[in-house]
C-alpha cells in the first residue's frame, strides 16, 4: 500500500462520508481550474493523531479567491472574501471552510526564485508555527491523499515533539510561545529542547511585551478553553509568563487545586442538567482573577479588551468575593430559604459564582446550582396587567412588587394567584413587610 493510499484509508476511517466527498469534489474542481489544492494545518495533524477535528483549511497554489468562489458556487454555500489577504471563508451548512492563497512573503533571500513545483506551498507551510502544524494533504485527483511533509512533521508527531520551523520563530510571533504550551499540554507532547531554548530566549528578551493585549488575551482564552487548562497554566508559571499575562498572579498550589477542580465540576453540573456556561474559559478567568491583587485587577481592567459584565464581575469578585463565599457557606449549612440565596447571588454573573465556590464540595455545588436554577425559573403568577387591574398606577413599583411576589413564591408561600392578589393588597396597605429595592434597601 502506497503512502497516499494510507492517508486515504485513514480519511475513510475517521471522517464523515460527506467530508470525504467534499475533498474529492475539491480535487476535481482544482483540476478543472488548473490549480493545486491542499488541506493543511491542524486538520492534518489531528487526522494523523486520530483526533476529531473538522476545521478545514485549504491552501491553493494559484488564485485562492477565484477557487473559493468556484467551490462556494458548486456547494451552494456562502462566500466571504478578504481580497487583501487572498483568503476566503465558505459556509456550507454548518461546515466552515477556510481557503487561502499560498503565500510566499517569506523568501529565504530577497531575490530568491520560486522553486519548481510545490514551492508556493512550501513557503506557505514554512511560515507556520510548528512542524506538526505544517503538514498538508494533496486533494487534486492525481496523487489525491499525498501527504506533504517538508519539515519532518510526521516524525515529530510520532515522537510527540512541538518544534518550530526556524530559530527566530518566537521573536517573529511571540504568541507561538503560548501556542507551543497549548499543543504540548493538549497532546501530552514535549516542547523540543532547542525550541524550548528559543522560547526562553524570546521570553528573556521580553518579546511578549511586543504583543497587543488583544492577541495576548486571545491566546490566553484558547488555553483556558482547553479541556483541562491546569497543566498549561503551570507551564506558563515555569516559564515566567504570568508577569506579562496577568501581572501579580501567584500560581500557588491552592490556585492549581481550584483550577483543576473546575473541569469535573463543570462536567457534573452539565450531567445534572445544570450547564453553567457555553464558555468555560470565563470560569477559569474568574478563578485566576480571584487570586490577583487589586492592582492586578486594575491592570486587567485597563489593558484587556473585555465586555462590561466581565469588568464588573472582576471588581465584584474582589470587593465582595470573600463575604459572598461566606454567605453561601452559611446558606448551605443552615438550609436557608431560597429568597435568601436570591439576594446573595442576584447580581453575580453565573460563571463568577462557580469561581467563588472555593472550598465547596461537589454535592454542595450541585445543591447551590440546583437552587439557583429554581430561583431563575420561578416567576410570580401575577403580571403587570394584573397589577393594573388592581388599579395600581404603573411605575417602577411594578418591578418591585413582582419581585417581592417572586421571593414569597420561592419560599413556598402564596399558593395561588388569589393569594398573590391578597398579598399585594396587604402590601400596599402597609400590612406586609416592606418592599425591597434592587439594591437591597427597604422602602
Ligand atoms: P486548534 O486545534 O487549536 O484549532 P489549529 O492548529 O487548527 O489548532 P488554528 O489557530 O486554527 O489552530 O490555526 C490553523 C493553522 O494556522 C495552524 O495549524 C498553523 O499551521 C497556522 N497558525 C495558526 N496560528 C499561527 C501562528 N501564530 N503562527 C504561525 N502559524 C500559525
Amino acid at each position: 500500500v502506497g503512502p497516499e493510499q494510507q492517508v486515504v484509508d485513514r480519511m475513510r476511517q475517521h471522517l464523515p462520508p460527506h467530508i470525504l466527498d467534499l475533498f474529492e469534489d475539491v480535487g476535481r474542481l482544482a483540476d478543472g481550474n488548473s490549480v493545486q489544492v491542499y488541506v493543511v494545518g491542524g486538520f492534518v495533524r489531528d487526522l494523523l493523531l486520530g483526533v476529531n477535528n473538522l476545521d478545514i483549511d485549504l491552501v491553493v497554489e494559484g488564485d485562492g479567491i477565484r477557487f473559493a468562489a468556484e467551490l462556494a458556487r458548486f456547494l451552494k454555500g456562502t462566500l466571504r472574501t478578504h481580497e487583501k489577504f487572498g483568503t476566503a471563508v465558505i459556509r456550507w451548512g454548518d461546515q466552515k471552510i477556510d481557503v487561502a492563497t499560498a503565500r510566499r512573503e517569506f523568501y529565504q533571500y530577497p531575490a530568491a526564485l520560486p522553486q519548481v513545483e510545490a514551492s508556493d506551498l512550501r513557503q506557505d507551510l514554512y511560515r507556520r508555527d510548528f512542524t506538526i502544524n505544517a503538514l498538508a494533504i494533496r486533494l487534486n485527483r492525481e496523487r489525491f491523499g499525498e501527504l506533504v511533509d517538508f519539515f519532518q512533521g510526521v516524525k515529530d508527531l510520532e515522537q510527540g515533539l512541538v518544534r518550530v520551523l526556524y530559530n527566530l520563530s518566537f521573536v517573529e510571533d511571540p504568541t507561538r510561545i503560548l501556542r507551543a504550551i497549548r499543543f504540548e499540554q493538549r497532546y501530552r507532547f514535549t516542547i523540543e529542547p532547542q525550541t524550548m531554548g528559543f522560547a526562553r530566549e524570546a521570553i528573556a528578551r521580553h518579546m511578549i511585551r511586543e504583543l497587543s493585549y488583544e492577541r495576548m488575551v486571545d491566546e490566553l482564552i484558547l488555553i483556558l478553553s482547553e479541556e483541562n487548562p491546569a497543566p498549561a497554566l503551570r507551564r506558563l508559571t515555569e516559564l515566567g509568563l504570568w508577569e506579562y499575562l496577568l501581572p501579580g498572579l501567584a500560581w500557588t498550589p491552592w490556585v492549581e487545586v481550584e483550577v483543576s477542580a473546575a473541569p469535573p465540576m463543570l462536567k457534573a453540573l452539565a450531567e445534572a442538567g445544570l450547564p453553567i456556561s457555553r464558555r468555560p474559559w470565563v470560569v477559569y478567568f474568574y478563578i485566576l482573577a480571584r487570586h490577583l491583587s487589586m492592582e492586578g485587577v486594575r491592570f486587567v481592567n485597563d489593558h484587556y479588551p473585555m465586555k462590561q459584565v466581565m469588568r464588573d464581575g472582576l471588581f465584584k469578585l474582589h470587593k465582595e468575593g470573600k463575604d459572598t463565599n461566606q454567605a453561601l457557606m452559611n446558606w448551605l449549612r443552615a438550609d436557608n430559604p431560597l429568597s435568601r440565596l436570591e439576594s446573595i447571588l442576584r447580581d453575580w454573573p453565573e460563571e463568577a459564582i462557580l469561581a467563588l465556590r472555593a472550598g465547596f464540595s461537589l454535592p454542595d455545588t450541585l445543591r447551590l446550582f440546583e437552587a439557583w436554577r429554581r430561583i431563575r425559573e420561578t416567576h410570580p403568577r401575577l403580571t403587570g396587567n394584573d397589577l393594573k387591574a388592581l388599579k395600581i398606577p404603573p411605575g417602577p413599583i411594578y418591578a418591585r412588587i413582582l419581585n417581592r411576589l417572586r421571593l414569597e413564591r420561592l419560599d413556598g408561600r402564596l399558593a395561588d394567584a388569589g393569594a398573590e392578589r391578597d398579598f399585594v393588597r396587604h402590601l400596599l396597605r402597609g400590612e406586609a413587610p416592606a418592599l425591597e429595592t434592587k439594591g437591597g434597601k427597604h422602602v
